[in-house]
């Protein structure tokens, strides 16, 4: 996915249209004519290939089927399912099931576990891809085989050409984008789970990809393979500042992930102009890989020292990227889907700048490009290239409004092909993939805006059942019913108790995070027994512990600011209903919206009767989650004898740490605590051995189980690997550690 834009020879089969395979000249023999014109041939295959699969659209996608099960008729699956070998879509559909992430599970897990027959694919699983949709509040794990890595470069290679055409000459300069991988798990069968994006980053596609001039990106790529989140930031923004006239265009894969950087470069452009006075790379900065890249860019240049430190010392922020960067033609970031919240911030870090959205993919498989990248935010849609799998369309009909996929049996059956979709209907993506996947949901909502040809062009429209997303995560409106159960149990001790509650995720802090307006009722003898503020933080870190892992992993990596609870005024939500009534809403059918979307919304207006946003609704009380940057620093000397049974730590063990030194810690959690087994543990304990970062003793790791939900269940091992169950990346600091779980392994 996304960002990175290369192009690379594909091979497919004969049966295929072919793929454009790339020309590639050689470094020395740079003529500057030679390159342009063989960029230009690139570009003319790639743009005649996209012609070629999206007239034939309809052709290219029964043969992918038929070469996907022809290639795996041997498989378990398809032999479960009694597909008996055949290729052809009617029998298919009429035996294949439609089917979710939990239905694949078991056989997920056999994968997993070390069950190398084929049983989803005839090819061997290479690895699993850890999507940030979750199951069960774990990360789902893709089945990936090594082909696919072809299949994703073949869809970077279009992207630039498809560019070209709207802004030409972005050969002449550079791409700041900034891109990350994660550390990496292994199943109990060994075989990896990462990122698709780690998974890409690492491959030769990425790594020895040729000289190309629109592959050329100002970070070098130790800078983007090192796992240090912070040292890969710094060194990001550091080569990116040095190279600031030639950058042409800037960004990262998701909007989230560029403002990040921004707001990186707010808290650390004293350090960086400093590096780029001298010409010396801070000491932070310890990756020796790293550290010599950075140092081929790195040169003295005071003056554009004073400037960038000038700029980011003028009051406002507003235009600061064509500020530092002046050449920036556009930001090429996805704002489709929940990331649209972050377009108006964009707009005013670049002053309105073309904001790009280039290709839509995802770990199951990559899906397509944006054909008319020039185009309003609010208008993109995505092409789906034909060859990259097969699709299906579940048609969502619209009932009062809501698009809802109560549909019929025999209309499941009936899923709608890629060239049979019609022009403003919503459909889930359904597919069906060269690496075990049949029929498979995908949980996204796509609309038919129009077609390139015979090809359907879709927007992107929502996350099935996706109530709230600030980062990756992904919270579902059970997942959220069920984190708000277990927070709000912790008023009954004051005869207290939830009636009604909504949500927002609030982008206007950076980072973002979720808000939870709450209407309370106390029922203890009409004697108001006040409810001390630390009730409610208590609510809020249980409401986060019983989010998904990929919510808490974004709580730990600061992508995802502390939970707040927003206590509204009894009867806010009885006007609500009232306004809903007033606009058309049935009595019967009124159910009180569990998110509102927009912050002039819904639920603001019958706040104060006029239009205001949530966040300025009459609270009467707000709370955060208590935790907000804590990191606990446990110190163990001796290795454990045995799994304690309850695990008991005392203020002289625990030392405390903010990720951001200038955030005052809350005093409150000076107590020694005891931590009873077994414990739901996120990864907000933080282990850092006494004699310095290396963390982990092995005494310790000596007794970790597989028991986590975080962990995935995966094998048990030491250190490093202990970090990367959690896909954490190790903190510049501390690192992050899931010490509880060593200590829930009991005989
Ligand atoms: P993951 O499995 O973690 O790689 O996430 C893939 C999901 O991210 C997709 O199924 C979409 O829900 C979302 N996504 C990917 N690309 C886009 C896009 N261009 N616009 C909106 N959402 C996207």
């Amino acid at each position: 996915m996304f960002g990175a834009t290369l192009p690379k020879p594909i091979t497919t089969s004969q049966a295929m249209p072919e793929a454009p395979c790339h020309l590639h000249h050689d470094d020395d023999e740079d003529d500057g004519v030679n390159s342009a014109s063989i960029m230009i041939m690139n570009n003319t295959r790639a743009l005649e290939y996209i012609e070629e699969v999206t007239r034939n659209a309809d052709e290219v996608q029964e043969k992918v089927l038929a070469e996907i099960l022809s290639r795996s008729a041997h498989t378990e699956y398809l032999q479960r399912h009694g597909l008996d070998g055949f290729t052809d879509r009617s029998t298919f559909k009429k035996r294949i099931p439609v089917v979710t992430y939990e239905d694949l599970k078991p056989d997920i897990d056999r994968i997993a576990n070390g069950d190398t027959s084929p049983i989803l694919c005839s090819k061997p699983i290479s690895e699993f891809l850890t999507s940030s949709g979750t199951s069960g509040g774990e990360r789902k794990l893709m089945p990936s085989i090594e082909e696919e890595l072809e299949r994703r470069s073949l869809l970077y290679s279009l992207l630039m050409p498809v560019m070209d055409q709207y802004v030409p000459g972005l050969d002449k300069g550079k791409g700041m984008y900034f891109l990350f991988t994660k550390s990496e798990a292994r199943t109990p069968g060994g075989l990896l789970a990462r990122p698709v994006l780690t998974s890409y980053y690492k491959s030769k596609h990425f790594k020895h990809r040729k000289h190309d001039p629109y592959a050329n990106y100002t970070s070098p790529n130790e800078t983007i393979l090192c796992h240090d989140s912070f040292q890969s930031m710094y060194s990001q923004l550091l080569c990116g500042l040095c190279q600031n006239e030639q950058v042409l265009r800037v960004g990262a894969v998701f909007a989230s992930g560029f403002i990040r950087a921004l707001k990186f470069l707010e808290h650390h452009f004293v350090s960086l102009c400093n590096d780029i006075r001298s010409g010396t790379l801070d000491n932070k900065i310890s990756d020796p890989f790293v550290r010599e890249a950075v140092m081929k860019v790195l040169k003295p240049n005071p003056t554009l020292a004073d400037f960038v430190e000038g700029e980011c010392l003028k009051g406002s922020w507003k235009g600061i990227i064509p500020r530092i960067w002046p050449n920036t033609k556009y930001v090429d970031v996805i704002v489709t889907g929940t990331m649209s919240q972050y377009i108006p911030v964009l707009d005013y870090y670049s002053n309105g700048l073309s904001i790009v959205c280039t290709m839509y993919a995802s770990s199951e498989c990559y899906f397509g490009l944006n054909l008319n990248p020039l185009c309003d935010p609010s208008e993109v849609s995505y092409t789906l290239i034909p060859t990259m799998a097969y699709f299906e369309f579940f048609p969502l009909h619209e009932i009062n409004g809501h698009s809802t996929d109560s549909v019929s049996h025999e209309e499941k059956e009936r899923l709608v092909d890629l060239a049979d979709v019609k022009l403003g209907q919503e459909y889930e993506l359904v597919v069906t993939t060269y690496a075990g996947l049949y029929r498979y949901r995908v949980g996204d909502i796509l609309r038919v805006a129009g077609f390139r040809n015979n090809a359907p062009q879709f927007n992107f429209v929502c996350r099935k059942n996706v109530v709230l997303s600030i980062d990756s995560d992904k919270t579902d409106e059970v997942e959220l019913q069920n984190a708000v159960n277990s927070g709000s149990d912790h008023l009954a001790e004051f005869g207290a108790s939830l009636t009604e509650y909504t949500s927002y995720a609030d982008t206007s802090t950076i980072p973002g995070h979720y808000v939870l307006y709450w209407e309370i009722s106390t029922n203890n003898n009409n004697v108001e027994t006040p409810i001390p503020s630390s009730v409610f933080s208590d609510c809020c870190f249980a409401i986060e512990q019983s989010l998904n892992s990929v919510y808490r992993q974004g709580r730990v990596s600061d992508s995802i600011g502390p939970l707040e609870i927003k206590v509204v005024e009894n009867g806010t939500f009885d006007k609500l209903m009232d306004f809903a009534l007033t606009q058309g809403a049935s009595i019967n059918q009124y159910k009180t919206p569990r998110c509102v979307k927009l912050r002039v919304s819904l639920l603001a207006l019958p706040f104060l009767g006029h239009r205001c946003t949530p966040p300025s609704a009459p609270t009467i009380g707000f709370f955060f989650s208590p935790f907000p940057f804590l990191a606990i620093a446990v110190h163990l000397h001796q290795p454990q004898p045995s799994p304690p049974l309850a695990f008991h730590l005392h203020p002289s063990d625990l030392s405390h740490q903010t990720r951001y030194r200038n955030d005052p810690f809350p005093a409150l959690h000076l107590q020694s605590i005891t931590i009873p087994i077994p414990v739901f543990v996120w990864g907000f304990y933080v282990v850092q051995s006494r004699s310095g970062s290396e963390t982990i003793e092995c005494g310790v790791c000596q007794h970790l189980f597989p028991i986590s939900k975080d962990c995935q269940k995966l094998e048990p091992s030491i250190g490093e690997q202990l970090t990367s169950l959690l896909y954490l990346e190790p903190d510049s600091e501390l690192m992050v550690y899931l010490l509880l779980s060593t200590f829930c392994f009991c005989e």
